[in-house]
């Protein structure tokens, strides 16, 4: 292994759901769903495989049902237009469309700020992509994880090319306020940086919080780049089906790394994913009610087991503190509480550079069944 990529090992999410496999414990690590997205969108994926749409290679830039569909998204819920033939780029899940943002965008030597604690692939594909990665870290405050709008802009250097964004905002569940977001805009625009907006948990937002995409402020259509996911929107984590919004340039960037990637994204499900797009806003507001019942019933199942727990605005996941247990080790405790509890957590440490400043923190998903966060709870409550 190289020296760029030796630093990271084994993703967390593997080791950790291996665990839970091996140890027959409730896995509410890794996130992802444990029941399936929409009937009729799974219909619609054997409709295509079926009748030989997109079983051959289909175009690189993705089928044009689907670039179309993505674009009448934005549209629809943001008043964002896009080209669909040279705005929108789909690519094997939001995971490829960071790797190949950052691949196609940065020369070697630039850095990226991006706000820590972060999703696992960020600093890896900074690193492959030749780039530094400078952190600024979200703290704890009021019940939630905030980011200081000083820090960001002391973050931000002669050499910084890019911010990469994430609001929604995995693992801490902070969903960045219009205030927040126009400082952001302002200071991207004031400094001529570049911006990767990883937004895919844009239609799981809770009570007052508001999915704002950085690309509606002004001066952001130019200079964003809009990442999003058919794994988070519909509940497919299996397909690898995300997209890239953004400028004819920029797309053009991104797509020729994607090129030599994967060349292409898998032909069925993008047709598929075209036909989710467009369910009716009944789909996406069943979705989050969902959501948002299956938040508090976990939020008050850790609360009750003794855990400090941060409000959820947005996202499937929530992160709370081991203190009030007595516990310090954010590693150490998701790596007994199998054996422990039945239950498997992420240690929110993995997504800090500055690992200290996220020891205490431990992350749940809670986008499981019910019955399933209910004995999770129990178990944990009985446990600890
Ligand atoms: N970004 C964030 C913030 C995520 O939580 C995830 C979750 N997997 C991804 C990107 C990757 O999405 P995908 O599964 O579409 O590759
Ligand atoms: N995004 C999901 C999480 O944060 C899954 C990530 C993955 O498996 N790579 O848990």
């Amino acid at each position: 292994l190289n020296r760029r990529l030796a630093e990271f090992g084994t993703t967390i999410f593997a080791e950790m759901s291996a665990l839970a496999v091996r140890t027959g414990s409730i896995n509410l690590g890794q996130g992802f769903p444990d029941t399936d997205g929409p009937e009729e969108v799974r219909e619609a994926a054997v409709r295509a495989l079926r009748d030989g749409r997109g079983n051959q290679y289909p175009p690189g830039p993705g089928v044009p049902e689907l670039r179309t569909a993505v674009a009448a998204h934005q549209e629809r819920r943001y008043g964002l237009t896009y080209d669909p033939d040279t705005e929108v780029l789909v690519t094997a899940g939001a995971t490829e469309a960071i790797a190949a943002a950052l691949l196609g965008l940065l020369e070697p030597g630039d850095e990226v700020v991006a706000l820590e604690p972060y999703y696992d692939s960020y600093a890896a594909c900074i690193a492959m992509a030749g780039g530094r990665r400078v952190p600024v870290t979200l703290r704890p405050g009021d019940g939630s994880f905030r980011l200081d709008l000083d820090e960001l802009r002391d973050a931000v250097t002669d050499r910084t090319r890019l911010l990469l964004i994430n609001t929604p905002h995995n693992p801490t569940g902070t969903v960045l306020t219009r205030e927040e977001l126009t400082a952001i805009a302002e200071l991207a625009v004031e400094r001529d940086l570049l911006v990767v907006t990883d937004e895919v948990y844009e239609h799981l937002v809770f009570d007052d919080a508001e999915h704002l995409p950085l690309a509606t402020f002004p001066g952001m259509r130019e200079r964003t780049v809009t990442i999003g996911s058919a794994g988070k929107s519909f509940s497919f984590t299996g397909w690898k089906v995300g997209w890239v919004t953004s400028t004819p340039a920029l797309v053009s960037a991104v797509r020729s790394a994607k090129q030599f990637l994967t060349y292409v994204s898998s032909g069925p499900f993008q047709y598929a994913v075209a036909e989710a797009l467009a369910l009716p806003d009944a789909y996406f507001a069943a979705f989050r009610a969902d959501m948002l019942a299956k938040r508090d019933l976990l939020a008050a199942g850790l609360a009750e087991a003794g855990f400090e727990v941060f409000r959820t605005a947005g996202t499937y996941f929530i992160t709370t503190d081991i203190r009030p247990l007595g516990e310090s080790d954010g590693f150490a405790f998701c790596r007994a509480l199998p054996e422990r509890a039945g239950v498997v957590a992420i240690p929110n440490a993995v997504f800090y550079d500055h690992r200290e400043a996220g020891a205490p923190f431990v992350r749940f998903a809670f986008c499981k069944q019910t019955e399933v966060l209910r004995e999770a709870a129990k178990r944990l409550k009985a446990a600890l």
